[in-house]
């Protein structure tokens, strides 16, 4: 477990908070995205439940406005870590004991069986790698771990020709092969290794969200890291609002703010989880052709949709497509995506036509 990591993000998270609540606005920063309230300063309208905490290495955030009768912080952060911990032990590579560690370990290149929850989440890794042919890709984790991204320490020197090129032999979406009934994989080489990292923070707002919808919840929003999905309306009686970052290592500024109810929203970058080795940056996003992290001037990549695990995924795939391919897809599939590029002193920000028809839509009464 990186508890560097989780220990930054929590940092940030608490510091952030602390000064914020002196006031009714929030600000809740994550990997690459922050949320904030867009009213100011004043008297909330209606009761609000705030919970906060880690998980995956990172945190989740969760507001609760407006309540059922009888749910109150305590009860909401069992009900919200029990379906988080429910996500871990079904997608962690970090967790030995977890059920796509187990497959990972499994040699065999017959049918494994699968549970229906992991099945659907390697099934939409499956999908997003034939939508951005190959670019995105879930059996990506031996690179991801060689170059010291995954939960193995990161080695001292960068890893050499030789290495990556061994790693890319056990790379391949197409290595794999689903069966629905009886949901089960087939690897082509028994070494094949899935990591669902790009996946499981949105599989973790989805799970919590459908939880709190069963609870009777119709006014919520959920952020697991970067991956927020959100609904109803705050305790003003206003859309949730999401500020998009600029995409700079040392500094959080507020880019873009947009309004999100009733759907999802995930942002990935390469300005938050890298490394630095001789004056170079090498993000923790793969390139699967070159084998190394991305070399982009994409700073980000922000997409909304219906379902978090699908916005999450998407925005993974267009940072790794990069600023042509991406924005390419994007308008070619209808998809709502909004990319910051670094191609002058101020980073430049644009959507794509589904994005600016989403938000008009959105900003309807
Ligand atoms: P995203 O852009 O959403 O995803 C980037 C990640 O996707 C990369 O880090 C890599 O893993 C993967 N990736 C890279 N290139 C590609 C590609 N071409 N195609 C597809 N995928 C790619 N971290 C810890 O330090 N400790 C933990 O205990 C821990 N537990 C976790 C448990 C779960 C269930 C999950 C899903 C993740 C966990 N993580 C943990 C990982 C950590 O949270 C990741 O950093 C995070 O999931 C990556 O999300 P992101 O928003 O930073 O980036």
């Amino acid at each position: 477990m990186n508890t560097a990591k989780q220990t930054q993000a929590m940092k940030i998270l608490r510091t952030v908070m602390k000064s914020l609540r002196r006031c009714e606005s929030w600000i809740l920063p994550a990997i690459t995205v922050f949320a904030l309230l867009l009213t100011g300063c004043g008297e909330r309208t209606a009761p609000l439940i705030e919970i906060e905490g880690p998980t995956m290495g990172t945190y989740y955030s969760v507001k609760v406005a407006r309540p059922p009768a009888g749910m109150n912080a305590e009860t909401l952060k069992r009900q919200v870590e029990s379906a988080l911990n429910e996500v871990i032990a079904e997608l962690s590579t970090y967790d030995p004991t977890s059920e796509l560690s187990r497959l990972n370990r499994n040699p065999s290149t017959d049918w494994i069986p699968l549970s229906p929850n992991l099945h659907a989440v390697i099934a939409e890794g499956q999908r997003i790698a034939a939508l951005t042919d190959g670019a995105f890709d879930i059996t990506i984790g031996p690179l991801v771990n060689l170059w010291g991204f995954g939960p193995e320490a990161r080695p001292e020197a960068l890893p050499t020709e030789a290495e990556i090129q061994a790693a890319q032999a056990r790379v391949g979406w197409r290595k794999l092969e689903l069966r629905v009934a009886p949901p089960a994989v087939r690897k082509a080489r028994g070494d094949l290794y899935i990591d669902l990292s790009a996946l499981g923070e949105g599989v973790g707002a989805d799970r919590v969200s459908a939880g709190l919808e069963a609870s009777g919840v119709d006014h919520y929003m959920i952020a697991v890291a970067g991956t927020i999905r959100a609904k109803g309306r705050n305790a003003k009686n206003q859309p949730w609002a999401i500020a998009i970052e600029e995409p700079l290592p040392d500094q959080r500024t507020v880019h873009r703010i947009v309004p999100v109810s009733d759907r999802a929203i995930s942002t990935s970058g390469d300005y938050r989880n890298f490394f630095v080795k001789d004056g170079k940056r090498y993000s923790h996003e793969i390139d699967p052709s070159t084998g190394a992290p991305i070399e982009r001037n994409l700073g980000s990549a922000t997409v909304i949709g219906d379902r978090a695990m699908v916005v999450d995924g998407l925005a993974t795939a267009f940072m790794v497509l990069g600023e042509t391919r991406g924005p390419a897809l994007a308008a070619s599939q209808g998809l709502a995506a909004y990319f910051i590029v670094r191609d002058g002193d101020v980073p430049r920000g644009f959507g794509s036509p589904a994005f600016e028809d989403d938000l008009a839509r959105s900003h309807q009464p």
